[in-house]
C-alpha cells in the first residue's frame, strides 16, 4: 500500500530527479526554503493537509549555523501577560510533547521553568495573573520559598519568583530533524534564490516548480531580499556556555535545578539545567552586534566568559570554578520589536516569508507551521496583524521577551 506520506516523499525527490534529467519536473503544491524550526514544522503542516511539499535547505536540517541548531532551547508560557505568545506556546507544546512521544530519543524535558526578579516588576506579575486566569499549573514564591527550594542559587534581599511546573527544555537540533523524518519529509541541500516566474502561473526556485513557496530562512531572510527586509530583520551575535559540574554534583541538573530565567529588568538572563551531560548552560538575551550568518565566526569572546564567569560567581557559586565544557554562537534574527513575521512577499499572492523569531521563536515552531498551513490552504485567512509585514520597522524598540 502506497501511503500519502510516501507520496510526499516520493513526489519530493521525483521532483528534484526529473529536474536534473532535464525531463518535465513534477509540480509542487508548496516549496518550503529553510529547514529550521519554522520550516520544519511548516512542511509538517502542509503534509498532514495532504499537500505535495519538498524542503529546501542551504546547509541540512537544524545544521550548526542556523538559528534552530545545537542544543535545548527554553519552552515556558510566560510572556508577561502578552495573549498572542502565551497561547501559542501552549499549543506549542502540546505538539512539541506529542513529536516526544513519538520519537526514539527525548524532544522535550519537562524541569519545569523557574522566573525570579525583584518583587513588584509588572512584567513578572502580568505573567503570574495569565497563569492564574488560565489555570496554568504553577507555584509562587517568595524569597524564603525560592532559598528553600534552591540553595544552589544566590537570591537577592526583595526578590521573589514562580515555577511553571509543566514546561521546560526542548532539545534543538534533534527535535527539527526528527519533526521532518517523523513526517518522511527529505531535506534537498541546495541555496535557493528569490522566486521566479515560471509556465502556467507557477513559480520556480531551487530547480523546482511549484504553485507556492514558504521562505522560512530565518537570520538570512534579508540576505534573500533585501530590498523588502534589510534593517528589518537583523541577526545578532549571541554566545551560549556550558559549565561542567564536579563529578557526580547533581545540584545543577534536573529535579533538583529547573530551568531558570533571571528577568533582571528586561535584561534576562536565562540557563538550563545539565540535560542529557551537556552541562549547565547560561545565556544572556541581550542583543549582540550585527553578524553575517554565514561567516560569523563560531568562537566565543573572552568577554563574554568572563562576563558568564562573573555572573555564575554571583548567582551560583557552586560553579564559580566550573571548567566551560560546550559553548556555542549563534545568532537572532530580530525584527524590531520581538513579533514574528509571517506574511506574503509583496505582489505575490503564493509566497511567504516567515522568520522574525527574535530569540524566543523555537518553542513556537509548531503553532507558526500551522498558522503558515493555514494561510497557504485558504487564501482568505487574514494576516495576524502583529506578524505582518507593514508592522516591521527599522528602528529597534523590543516590547517582546
Ligand atoms: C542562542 C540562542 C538561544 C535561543 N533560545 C531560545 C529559547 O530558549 N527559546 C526559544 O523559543 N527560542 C530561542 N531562540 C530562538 C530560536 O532558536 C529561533 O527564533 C528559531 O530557531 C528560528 O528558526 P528559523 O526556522 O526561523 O531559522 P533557522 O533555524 O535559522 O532556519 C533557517 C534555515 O533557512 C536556511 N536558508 C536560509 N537561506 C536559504 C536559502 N537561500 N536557500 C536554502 N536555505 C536557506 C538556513 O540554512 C537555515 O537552515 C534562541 C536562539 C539563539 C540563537
Amino acid at each position: 500500500m502506497v501511503t500519502r506520506r510516501a507520496v510526499v516523499t516520493a513526489m519530493a525527490g521525483a521532483g528534484v530527479a526529473a529536474g536534473q534529467a532535464g525531463a518535465a519536473p513534477a509540480v509542487h503544491d508548496v516549496v518550503v526554503v529553510g529547514a529550521g524550526v519554522f520550516g520544519a514544522w511548516t512542511a509538517w503542516a502542509l503534509a498532514q493537509a495532504g499537500k505535495r511539499v519538498a524542503v529546501v535547505d542551504a546547509y541540512g536540517a537544524g545544521h550548526a549555523r542556523a538559528s534552530s541548531g545545537g542544543e535545548s532551547r527554553v519552552i515556558r508560557f510566560s510572556y508577561g501577560g502578552d495573549p498572542l505568545y502565551s497561547s501559542m506556546a501552549q499549543n506549542s507544546l502540546a505538539d512539541w510533547k506529542a513529536l516526544s512521544a513519538r520519537t526514539g530519543e527525548p524532544v522535550f524535558h519537562e524541569t519545569g521553568v523557574l522566573w525570579f526578579s525583584p518583587s513588584g516588576d509588572e512584567y513578572m506579575a502580568r505573567s503570574l495573573d495569565w497563569l492564574l486566569r488560565h489555570g496554568v499549573e504553577h507555584r509562587a514564591m517568595d524569597l524564603a520559598d525560592l532559598g528553600a527550594a534552591y540553595p544552589q542559587i544566590v537570591f537577592r534581599a526583595g526578590e521573589s519568583g514562580f515555577l511553571e511546573t509543566r514546561t521546560g527544555a526542548l532539545i534543538a537540533g534533534r527535535g527539527v530533524r526528527a519533526r521532518l523524518r517523523d513526517a518522511k519529509l527529505e531535506v534537498t541541500v541546495a541555496r535557493a534564490e528569490a522566486p521566479q516566474a515560471a509556465d502556467a502561473g507557477l513559480y520556480s526556485v531551487a530547480g523546482l516548480r511549484t504553485r507556492n513557496i514558504v521562505y522560512a530562512c530565518g537570520p538570512w531572510l534579508p540576505k534573500l531580499f533585501p530590498e523588502v527586509l534589510a534593517g528589518r530583520i537583523t541577526a545578532t551575535r549571541q554566545e551560549v556556555f556550558h559549565f561542567g559540574a564536579p563529578a557526580g554534583d547533581r545540584r545543577f541538573a534536573p529535579p533538583a535545578l529547573p530551568v531558570w530565567a533571571d528577568f533582571n529588568g528586561g535584561d534576562m538572563v536565562y540557563g538550563l539545567p545539565d540535560l542529557e551531560g551537556q552541562g549547565f548552560k547560561l545565556a544572556f538575551d541581550r542583543h549582540g552586534p550585527e553578524v553575517d550568518p554565514d561567516t560569523q565566526e563560531r568562537r566565543v569572546s573572552d568577554e563574554g566568559l568572563a562576563r558568564a564567569r562573573a555572573y555564575l560567581a554571583q548567582r551560583f557559586p557552586g560553579l564559580a570554578g566550573a571548567p566551560l565544557v560546550m559553548s556555542r554562537v549563534c545568532q537572532y534574527e530580530n525584527s524590531s520589536n520581538g513579533d514574528f513575521l509571517i506574511d506574503r512577499l509583496p505582489g505575490h499572492d503564493n509566497v511567504w516569508l516567515v522568520g522574525g523569531g527574535s530569540g524566543h521563536g523555537f518553542k513556537h515552531g509548531p503553532a507558526v507551521g500551522r498558522r503558515v498551513a493555514a494561510h497557504v490552504l485558504d487564501a482568505a485567512l487574514a494576516v495576524e496583524p502583529r506578524f505582518s509585514l507593514a508592522t516591521k520597522g527599522k528602528v529597534a524598540a523590543r516590547t517582546v521577551y
